[in-house]
């Protein structure tokens, strides 16, 4: 073993460290592809349920007219992607769609905004939702843009259990991809997060013409925060025609998957979440990255229309897979959530034996 890679293999509690310098990032990043994954797994295996992943649905709550400038996102004003914008959603909706995503399986609800930051007239209404999206026994989280103290400390006082925000890339390459708000801004949004007591959710986009200095650079900021965040979200870039990345060369698969690896290795207790990008990835890359430690995914709102072939893709990988989704940690709900994913992942091996004659 290469002690100057992986210095605290032997302890699992001493494997949690926030003192990563960028070259042991980057020798993780270097090592033969078999060795970085034999290590991700291995990590992984020391904390979780190498066989569990946690599914999460994203609804979102205001949709476009973001006056931020992030080169990736259809959702900017200053992009002609041809996606119409929306108000805030309605309190009552939310919760309807939340109702939805819980009866397909989803354990957590996270709800966006594309918002520089939210406004005092929007608090009452977000704080609603977190209220009724946790009464229906769902894990809340959402994605405001930048929050004040005074704001994290309302939303915590409304319940919500995660908020995401991510640092998207390294903090050399972020001037390439945002202007309109510093890396500064972002780690002191995450300190308002935690200082109020909720659980961060931040990672990063891949794909975006980064070094892979830049990725090392990415995983070694989360890595080094006072506190680990739950939830790494590690995104593969959409190319959405109309924004400045849409002509972006496609990353190289493996740099993906070991991305991943790195940041399982460097974050063990974190939930790695495969997020945006999952549409163009396939089921052998699904299978690798698990292994290489992802362990949640988001469904997407696709999730809302029903029949939903995506989750019913998902539900079947986890079948032949023989993966199940994680079980919930909100201890006071008594509902049949986890009962429900595993009827669909009955039904979907079932639907394996039957000839569909409409595909003939
Ligand atoms: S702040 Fe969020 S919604 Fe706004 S442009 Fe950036 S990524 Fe998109």
């Amino acid at each position: 073993m290469n002690s100057a890679v992986f210095p605290n293999s032997s302890s699992q509690d001493q494997s949690i460290r926030h003192d990563w310098t960028r070259q042991e990032v980057e020798a993780l990043f270097a090592l033969p592809f078999n060795d970085l994954l034999f290590r991700a797994a291995t990590v992984h295996r020391q904390h979780f349920d190498p066989n569990a992943v946690q599914v999460s649905t994203l609804l979102s709550i205001k949709t476009g007219a973001c006056p931020e400038d992030c080169k990736y996102c259809p959702q900017s004003n200053r992009y002609d992607t041809g996606l119409e914008p929306e108000k805030l959603m309605e309190v009552q909706k939310v919760i309807e769609e939340a109702k939805a995503a819980k009866a397909q399986g989803s354990t957590r609800f996270c709800m966006g905004a594309a918002w520089r930051s939210p406004k005092k007239k929007d608090m009452p209404y977000v704080t609603a939702m977190v209220r009724g999206v946790k009464e229906l026994g769902l894990e809340t989280c959402m994605t405001l843009g930048m929050l004040t103290q005074d704001q994290a400390n309302e939303l915590a006082e409304a319940g919500l259990d995660y908020y995401n925000h991510n640092l998207d890339t390294s903090p050399e390459f972020y001037g390439e991809i945002i202007t309109t708000r510093t890396y500064g801004d972002r780690l002191e949004t995450l300190d308002h997060v935690r200082g109020a007591g909720i659980k961060v959710c931040s990672g990063g986009i891949v794909g975006m013409g980064e070094s892979v200095g830049d990725r090392a650079g990415l995983l070694q900021q989360l890595a080094n925060l006072p506190e680990h965040p739950d939830s790494v979200p590690i995104n593969m870039l959409v190319k959405v025609e109309g924004t400045p990345l849409a002509q972006q060369d496609n990353l190289d698969s493996f740099d993906f998957i070991r991305t991943i690896a790195v940041a399982r290795i460097l974050m063990p207790k974190s939930h790695v979440r495969l997020s945006a990008g999952r549409e163009s990835m396939n089921e052998e890359m699904h299978a690798l990255v698990y292994f290489a430690g992802a362990n949640s995914i988001f469904y997407g709102e696709k999730l809302l229309t029903t029949p939903n072939p995506e989750a019913n893709k998902d539900m079947q990988l986890f079948a032949r897979l023989g993966i199940k989704p994680e079980q919930r940690s909100v201890e006071h709900c008594e509902d049949d959530v986890e009962e429900q994913l595993h009827q669909r992942i009955e039904q979907s091996q079932n639907d394996r034996f039957f000839y569909d004659a409409t595909r003939a």
